[in-house]
């Protein structure tokens, strides 16, 4: 560039030279620089044309020959222009890789933009939900109509992915996942599980008819065990204790169908349409009354603290029943004689909360995620003796997801446990 420079500068005193001495010549000096001047801004203005011609119609065409500045100039824009052109390439080959990836895949993939409409999408996601290439910048909305992909899209909470019927094809079942990147973009991976729902299906229809099946053979044999006991045979006391024994595990039995049963329907069933108000308080003194009758001998401190007598949930009172009942009966079962058993009832911004804390064995933390897993339990030991079925907190669970609802769980060795269930129902207390 500074070459360039003094080339110029050069050319430009020459010029000024020659002209002063032609103006010396024929004694018109000012005229002469004048009329050099006036030449060397034409050549400068021909120069930005000829610039300005090559900018505008530049392709892969080499810059116009030139020297001195502007031949510094034409090279140096050039040089810049190759260089862009060179980066925009290997971007371009990174995008097509990409896009040629993604092509591949099985799933669907939809890019959206940060209004939530179509952007791109691979051939997979065109296959499962029939876009064309005309339905670029459309509301995916539109495409997808169903309400809880609506409720899920535009809640924003994407921890989970969400399962619906395909909006084209009414056999299958489609997974969509959606995930936020950049400004306020979405990208959502559409996952035909078609076969993975039918297995499932498969695998629920299974546990439901096998307890079914088993509940009549179930019944014939306890009620021979019973009649058996209570006729008073004159039985030898080792027939005595296999009797016993045979009942015991019959019963056990039959409450492990009846929990598999309950589980099923819950898992069955769509939820919600059942839901009417219920009642807590008269809920909750019911079942504190079952609990008292359970712990019979034990003598435990069973108490219930309800904030408002009219506090109330849509749900079904048998679901929340079940949910409460199973909270109270673990506590009763697990804390031993003359514990103190609390059973609470209040509200707070917005959700309401119901709380079953004992001061029995509590167990580690490291437990608490699993616990609601079907037959888990912290110590198979423990279990033994309380004759649970392993199902009751797998139960609370899902009645809680059928009504809006978590479990929370807290529990310290030693000092004993509590068990919440939140409910981010707006709460109705009249
Ligand atoms: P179970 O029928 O065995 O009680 P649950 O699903 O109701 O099955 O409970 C799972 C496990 O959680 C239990 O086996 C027990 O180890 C533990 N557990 C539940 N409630 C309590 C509690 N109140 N105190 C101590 N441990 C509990």
């Amino acid at each position: 560039m500074l070459r360039g420079f003094s080339v110029e500068l050069r050319r430009l005193l020459i010029l000024l030279s020659v002209c002063a001495l032609v103006g010396l010549w024929f004694d018109h000096v000012v005229w002469a620089l004048l009329a050099g001047s006036g030449l060397y801004v034409a050549w400068m203005v021909w120069q930005i044309r000829r610039l300005n011609k090559w900018l505008l119609h530049m392709n892969d065409e080499p810059p116009p020959e030139s020297s001195g500045i502007w031949g510094d100039l034409f090279d140096n824009i050039y040089h810049l222009q190759r260089r862009q052109m060179q980066e925009k390439n290997s971007l371009q080959a990174v995008i097509n890789r990409v896009q040629e990836t993604s092509s591949a895949l099985r799933d669907g993939v939809i890019v959206l933009d940060w209004r939530g409409c179509l952007d791109w999408w691979n051939p997979s996601a065109q296959r499962l939900l029939g876009f064309h290439s005309s339905d670029q910048g459309k509301s995916v909305i539109n495409f997808i109509r169903h309400p809880r992909f609506v409720n899920y899209f535009e809640e924003g909470n994407y921890g989970e992915p969400l399962e619906i019927p395909s909006p084209r094809f009414t056999a299958k079942q489609l997974q969509f996942q959606i995930t936020r990147f950049g400004r306020n973009e979405r990208l959502i991976v559409v996952r035909d599980v078609t076969q993975l729902h039918k297995l499932e299906q498969m695998r629920q229809d299974f546990v439901a008819n096998v307890s079914h099946e088993l509940r009549t053979p179930l019944t014939v044999i306890s009620g021979y065990l019973e009649t058996l006991s209570d006729s008073g045979a004159d039985l030898s006391p080792p027939w005595k204790r296999a009797l016993n024994q045979m009942q015991q595990q019959s019963k056990r039995m039959s409450l492990l169908i009846n929990d598999l049963i309950t589980l099923s329907r819950l898992e069955t069933t769509e939820s919600g349409y059942n839901h009417k108000p219920v009642k807590l308080e008269p809920l909750l003194l019911s079942i504190k009354s079952e609990a008292q009758a359970l712990s019979g001998e034990k003598n435990q401190e069973i108490t219930l603290e309800c904030e408002s007598k009219e506090l109330e949930l849509l749900g079904s009172e048998k679901e929340l029943h079940s949910a409460f009942s199973n909270l109270v009966t673990n506590a009763v079962k697990y804390t031993p004689a003359d514990g103190k058993i609390a059973m609470r009832l209040w509200q707070a911004h917005g959700q309401v909360f119901f709380s079953v804390r004992d001061n029995g064995p509590g167990f580690d933390s490291k437990h608490i995620p699993h616990l609601t897993q079907r037959f888990y339990r912290v110590e198979q030991s423990r279990n033994s003796g309380t004759g649970g079925t392993g199902l009751g907190l797998a139960i609370v669970k899902h009645v809680l997801l059928r009504h809006d609802g978590e479990l929370q769980i807290s529990s310290e060795m030693g000092v004993g446990s509590i068990f919440t269930c939140v409910f981010t129902q707006t709460p109705s207390d009249k």
